[in-house]
């Protein structure tokens, strides 16, 4: 499969009064032509550092990519001066966010907003990104779309609002699009249906989706493979069949446990109990060692390596890797 995009030994930073938060910490995962990646993983977890870095949103101060690359076709945008970023963004790569209302103007018609969105990336005519609007409004399933075109974003109800952001979205069909929490403003029965849309256009445009969540329902529907941070790290990925049927991180096994199943009659939800390490001075060890069952002497005083359990299945966990004891030895 094609590689869209590559991200390697990514680190990111922030300075506060406090200190230098490591927010996220040596992140490498690929992004294949027409797959949907998710990204999941508790509040603070680095999941959004992961993707504004991407999309290169990091405030700068107080953020700081400080180590790593990100290959976007082979070119790194990292090293990317901004005004060629500002081309890429929304042209190549395109973000939408959980509230809709923050992406659009409330004073300016929503076809006005989605012309201008084409305008600013394609030599094209207004009539003809006139046309491109109405048909981005139909993809996306707003009835009526000639008429909506003169309505403001206040004439739309949220889950509307919603599709007429992925529109502005994908109005310059890029190839990659990153949906942070893009359904957790809205409720149950409209984020279905802004979950299928996602499903349709991209069998219908081949666009690459990186979905970011904290809800496993979410990426049961939609994720063809997930990748599961803690503490700023990917602890745990794999196909959605590896990380729902065999997980093997025990922080992806109380992920699970802690949503309600429908396979399983009569479950117990578990909640995780404790809270993730401080990342103002990150433990050397496994930063979950605080909150796992299974932790035993040696997940405290190194980090975990990384064990491969397929092609896609790899996780950090000292339970997995038979060098444990051996490891333990060496630093007592
Ligand atoms: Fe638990 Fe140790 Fe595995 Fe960390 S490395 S998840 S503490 S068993
Ligand atoms: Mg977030």
């Amino acid at each position: 499969m094609e590689k869209i995009l590559e991200v390697k030994n990514l680190h990111v930073s922030f300075k506060t009064y406090g200190g230098e938060v490591k927010a996220v910490r040596g992140v490498t995962f690929d992004l294949y032509k027409g797959e949907t990646l998710a990204i999941v993983g508790e509040s603070g977890c680095g999941k959004s550092v992961s993707a504004q870095s991407i999309m290169r949103l990091i405030p700068n101060p107080p953020g700081k990519i400080t180590h790593g690359s990100i290959l976007f076709k082979g070119m790194d945008l990292t090293a990317v001066k901004e005004p060629q970023m500002r081309n890429i963004r929304g042209a190549d790569i395109s973000m939408i966010f959980q509230d809709p209302m923050t992406a659009l103007n409330p004073t300016i018609t929503i076809g006005e907003q989605i012309i201008e969105g084409v305008l600013q990336h394609k030599q094209v005519t207004r009539q003809e990104a006139k046309k491109t609007a109405l048909e981005m409004l139909d993809l996306v399933g707003i009835p009526n779309p000639v008429e909506r075109l003169k309505h403001y974003p206040h004439q739309f109800s949220g889950g509307m609002r919603q599709r007429i952001v992925i529109a502005m979205a994908l109005v310059c069909q890029p190839e990659v699009l990153i949906a942070d929490e893009p359904t957790t403003a809205l409720d149950v029965t409209i984020q279905a249906q802004i979950l299928d849309l996602f499903k349709e256009i991209q069998s219908k445009t081949g666009v690459s989706i990186i979905l970011i969540t904290h809800d496993l329902g979410v990426v049961a529907q939609v994720a063809d493979r997930v990748v599961v941070m803690y503490a700023g790290k990917i602890v745990e990925a794999g196909s959605r069949r590896e990380i729902f049927y065999t997980p093997q991180h025990p922080y992806t096994k109380g992920l699970l446990n802690s949503v309600p199943r429908l396979d399983i009659e009569e479950t117990e939800l578990v909640p995780i109990g404790g809270s993730p390490p401080d990342l103002f001075s990150p433990p050397t060890g496994c930063p979950f060692t605080a909150r796992c069952a299974y932790a035993m002497e040696v997940c405290d005083r190194k980090y975990p390596f990384k064990t491969r359990l397929s092609q896609e299945h790899h996780v950090d966990c000292w339970l997995q890797d038979e060098r444990a004891i051996k490891m333990l030895a060496s630093i007592k």
